[in-house]
Order: structure tokens, then sequence, then C-alpha cells
């Protein structure tokens, strides 16, 4: 079975756009992803290809598509996260249980390999973008940890790593 993705993990990217319906007008699949139900499933490739859209439309720009995974982040930290998340690494427990609500069947993780105070390093093997997941994961680190948060992404499995690995530091406030 093809994998597939929860409609509101769709829409957090669709509706953090600022005007999807101009951005989104010549997407081969605008029509149905104008119309995604929150809680019903797609396939994993409609997101996929929803991404790789916006990456070339905005010729690749990753202060862009930063930009565009904290606001996703934002929107799932609204719509998924408890009220008593009290640290990054509990936040990023929560984004694996939505990847595990997400994604059918659950296909890679989110994994907390180390962490100490201003500092976190997580392995990540989910099947979304991974530039996108840095935006995200700075906007928790900005809720959750403290300020001006720095992100490494030291291995990637664009460039045929087993997982991605993100390091981030931050300013304990
Ligand atoms: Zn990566």
């Amino acid at each position: 079975m093809s994998i597939q993705l929860m409609g509101i993990a769709i829409n957090s990217v669709v509706k953090s756009l600022s005007s999807p319906k101009l951005f989104l007008e010549n997407f081969q699949n605008y029509k149905e992803v104008m119309e995604i139900d929150n809680q019903k499933y797609y396939p994993l490739s409609l997101y996929l290809d929803l991404v790789t859209f916006i990456e070339k439309k905005t010729n690749s720009n990753s202060s862009v598509m930063l930009k565009l995974g904290r606001a996703v982040g934002k929107s799932i930290i609204e719509t998924a996260f408890p009220s008593n998340i009290s640290s990054v690494k509990e936040a990023v427990e929560q984004i694996q249980k939505a990847h595990e609500l997400f994604c059918k069947p659950v296909t890679g993780k989110f994994f907390v390999i180390e962490e100490k105070k201003g500092f976190i390093r997580i392995k990540y093997t989910a099947p979304y973008n991974c530039i996108l997941q840095e935006g995200l994961l700075l906007e928790i680190v900005t809720k959750y940890g403290g300020k001006l948060p720095k992100i490494s992404h030291s291995e990637c499995m664009l460039d045929g790593k087993n997982a991605c690995v993100f390091e981030i530091k931050w300013f304990v406030i």
C-alpha cells in the first residue's frame, strides 16, 4: 500500500502560503489541494508534489522554505499540541505523536538522540521535506526553548544518508 497522509498535514502547508490560490494556480493538482479535508487521508505523493512545486516556484530559496516551515510548525503547535509541553524534547516527542497520526502506515520518525541545556540533536527519517522540517524545528525551539536558535543539518537523506541529523543551539532565557 502506498503511504497516506492526513489532510491536516497538507493543509498546514497550503494555509501557510500568504495567498494560496494565487501561488498554487498552476499546480497540477490545484483543485484537489484547494479542497483538502483535514480528517481525510491522501497519497503522500500529493504532499511531496505540492512542496516540490513550491520549492521550484521560489527557486529553492531556502529562506522562503524556512519561513514556510515555521508557519507549518506554528499551525501544528496550535492544532496538535497539548498545552502542558515544557521542553524542546517534549515538543519533538509531540511532533512524533502527530507524525504517527498523520502518516499511514507510519514511516520513519523524529527521534531525540542528544539533549543538553540549549542544545538538541535530532535524528529524522520521516518522509516530509527536510528543509521545511528545519523551519518547523526552529519554531518549536523559539516557543519551548529560547532565543536565537541556530540549526545545522549535518547529515541529510538527500545526500544518501540513512537519516537527516539536525542540531539546534539556542540561548536559554
Ligand atoms: Zn535532510
